[in-house]
C-alpha cells in the first residue's frame, strides 16, 4: 500500500557510496523523503516540520557507518528521532494515592471512551488486582449509563447504581462518596462527550474535574480521525491538565501517526493504545512499534 521509508532512501542513496560523511545536501534530499512519509501516516504539518528540522540537525555530518548504507542510516537517526519524541518509555496511571484513585476520561463522542473505561476498569482489576468502580457521568446521550453498566457486567467490575435525572457533578459526589464507603482502590468516571468540542463539554468537565481531582485525566483520541485529533487534543489540552492519552483503533488501517502529534501536541505521554472492540483489546503504549508503524 505505501512505499516504506527504507525503499524511498534506497533510491536517494544510490549516488552516495563511498562518501566519508552525511553531507548536508544528500540529508535534506533524504529528509524529503522523509518528510512525505510521515504525512502520508497523517502527522500533523507542524509537528512534521519540527521534526525533520531536528531529524536533519542529526544527522548532517555523521561519519558514514561502513555496516550499513547511507539510507539504512538515516533511517536509524529518524526512527530513534521518532522513538525520542514519542517518548521512549512505556508509562503507567499513576494511582499511587491515598485511595480511592480517581481517574477520569475525557473525549468527544464515538472516539471509545466508555469501551476504553470498561478496558482499563477490567485490566487494572485483573493484573493489579486493584478493586474497581466505574460511574457514568454521560446524562446526554441516552443509554450511556445503561451501556456502561453492560460493560461493567462482562467485565466483571463494579458501577455505580444509576439514579435517574441526576446531573454529572451530583453523580460525580455519589460516586466518590460511595467508593470511599465501600473501601475502592479506584474510581473511573467516564464523562459525557459531544459531536464537536463546544463549551458546554469544556465547562462540564471542568466542574467534574473541581469536585472528583482526579489523579489522571485521560483523553480519548480516534486514530482513525488523523488531522481532527489533533485539533481535539488541542483543544482539551488547553481546558483541563491532561495526565495522558489513549489512542482507540489502532487495530484499523491508521499509520499511526496521529500518536506522534498527540505526543507533540499535548506534551503528555500515549499511555495505552486500543486494538480491538474487545474489552481485552486495549495494550501499553510501546513507542518502538509505533515508530516502526510510521516509517512503514
Ligand atoms: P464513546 O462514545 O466515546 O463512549 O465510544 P464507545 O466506547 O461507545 O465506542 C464507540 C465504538 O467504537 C464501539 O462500537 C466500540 O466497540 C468501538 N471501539 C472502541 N475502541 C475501539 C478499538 O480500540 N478498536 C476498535 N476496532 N473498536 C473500538
Amino acid at each position: 500500500m505505501f512505499e516504506s521509508l527504507s525503499d524511498r532512501l534506497g533510491g536517494v542513496f544510490e549516488r552516495l557510496r563511498g562518501r566519508g560523511a552525511l553531507n548536508e545536501g544528500d540529508v535534506r534530499a533524504a529528509m524529503r523523503e522523509v518528510r512525505i512519509a510521515l504525512l502520508e501516516a497523517d502527522v500533523a504539518l507542524p509537528v512534521v516540520r519540527d521534526f525533520v528540522e531536528k531529524a536533519t540537525e542529526q544527522a548532517i555530518g555523521q561519519s558514514v557507518l561502513k555496516s550499513v548504507t547511507p539510507g539504512q542510516q538515516v533511517v536509524k537517526i529518524v526512527n530513534d528521532a521518532l522513538i525520542e519524541m514519542l517518548g521512549a518509555e512505556a508509562v503507567d496511571l499513576e494511582l499511587d494515592v491515598t485511595p480511592p484513585a480517581v481517574v477520569m476520561m475525557v473525549g468527544l463522542q464515538g472516539s471509545g471512551k466508555t469501551t476504553t473505561t470498561a478496558k482499563i476498569a477490567k485490566r487494572l482489576t485483573e493484573q493489579k488486582r486493584k478493586k474497581v468502580m466505574m460511574a457514568s457521568l454521560d446524562v446526554n446521550r441516552p443509554a450511556a449509563q445503561e451501556q456502561l453498566a453492560t460493560l461493567g457486567t462482562q467485565a466483571k467490575v463494579a458501577t455505580l447504581p444509576i439514579v435517574a435525572g441526576q446531573q454529572p457533578v451530583d453523580i460525580a459526589r455519589r460516586a466518590l462518596q460511595s467508593a470511599r464507603l465501600q473501601g475502592y482502590d479506584v474510581l473511573i468516571l467516564d464523562t459525557a462527550g459531544r459531536l464537536h468540542v463546544d463549551q458546554a463539554l469544556m465547562d462540564e468537565m471542568k466542574a467534574v474535574a473541581d469536585i472528583a481531582k482526579p489523579d489522571e485525566i485521560l483523553l480519548v483520541v480516534d486514530a482513525l480521525t488523523g488531522q481532527d485529533a489533533v485539533n481535539v487534543a488541542q483543544n482539551f489540552s488547553e481546558q483541563v491538565p491532561l495526565t495522558g492519552v489513549v489512542l482507540t483503533r489502532m487495530d484499523g488501517d491508521a499509520r499511526g501517526g496521529a500518536a506522534l502529534s498527540m505526543r507533540a501536541v499535548t506534551g503528555k505521554p500515549i499511555k495505552f493504545v486500543g486494538v480491538a472492540e474487545k474489552l481485552d483489546g486495549l495494550e501499553t503504549f510501546h513507542p518502538q512499534r509505533v515508530a516502526g508503524r510510521i516509517l512503514g
